[in-house]
């Protein structure tokens, strides 16, 4: 529907497949040579940063189309420049457990066997084979926690860095491309992860960034993360590793003292309002790169 409205900004594709045979849908927003890699729910329970992407091509797809600026930001040009690539939800399907119910699941026997560690389905973070997707990239994969040690509801990293499929089609995906930069979703906390101690020294720029978008969103930066132990195996890290450019983790959404999902209905105030020009601003600082 989305493309159909705004066929001369926004292209569809698919990254692969879930390890249900879901489509992992690539949204392609813009006409740039620039391009910028976007995206959200590599934990299940926090669907709302899928909610998010797509709002907000949505809306920088409509300001675009109608030459009309979007705060201090101009979508129409920006998107002339700056292309979007936007995976709005890795793990379509632990989201689809956390919304749909465990009756919604293909194996149920097998996840019924897992370790849950969470509240419930509610709260369940990792993918349908119980593999924590943001423990999985191969980057410090053997330093990184186990504290997990068999397929759970969340913090299990695999038995080896990228055996799940959606790990897999990600790092395709970054690779096919030339991406300036990047940000991953997250949700509760109001922090931006911005650097590494294993690139951080490696990655010109990075901080500058982020204290921008700092002062943009209202959202505090963390510092440098230390400990391969804790930052091991995230995408945003595997990102900075691997291309030796900036990669951030954003965790929308204040915290609320559980481990399940916001309410839907508090979107706008949650999300929206905060962060509705981070993409536009990130485009901005993919050009002066
Ligand atoms: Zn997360």
């Amino acid at each position: 529907m989305l493309r159909d409205a705004y066929p001369e900004f926004i292209e569809l594709s698919s990254a692969g497949k879930s390890v249900e045979g879901r489509d992992l849908l690539v949204i392609s927003l813009g006409t740039g040579d620039r391009r910028i890699l976007l995206c959200g729910a590599h934990h299940a329970r926090e669907y709302i940063t899928s909610s998010f992407l797509m709002k907000m091509v949505e809306a920088y797809a409509e300001k675009a189309s109608k030459g009309q600026p979007f705060g201090d930001f101009r979508p129409a040009e920006l998107l002339g420049r700056v292309t979007l690539v936007v995976v709005p939800m890795v793990n379509t399907d632990g989201v689809n457990l956390v919304n749909n119910g465990f009756k919604a699941v293909s194996s149920q026997e097998e996840v019924e066997a897992m370790t849950m560690v969470g509240s419930g389905y509610r709260a369940w973070k990792a993918n349908i084979n119980g593999v924590d997707l943001n423990r999985q990239y191969p980057a410090y994969w053997e330093e990184k926690y186990d504290d997990v040690k068999r397929p759970a509801s969340q913090n299990y990293k695999g038995s080896a860095s990228a055996t799940e499929p959606e790990v897999q089609a990600m790092m395709a995906l970054a690779r096919s491309d030339d991406f300036v930069l990047s940000a991953s979703f997250h949700t509760k906390g109001e922090v931006i992860f911005w650097a590494d101690s294993g690139t951080v020294n490696a990655i010109n720029g990075a901080k500058d960034i982020a204290v921008r978008m700092g002062e943009l969103t209202g959202y505090e930066l963390m510092p440098v993360s230390e400990k391969p132990s804790a930052f091991g195996a995230g995408f945003e890290n595997w990102f900075r590793q691997e291309f030796l450019r900036p990669a951030f983790c954003i965790e929308l959404t204040p915290e609320d003292g559980t481990d399940e999902p916001h309410d839907d209905t508090e979107f706008d105030s949650l999300v929206w309002e905060k962060v509705k020009y981070i993409g536009l601003f990130l485009a901005e600082e993919a050009l002066k790169r």
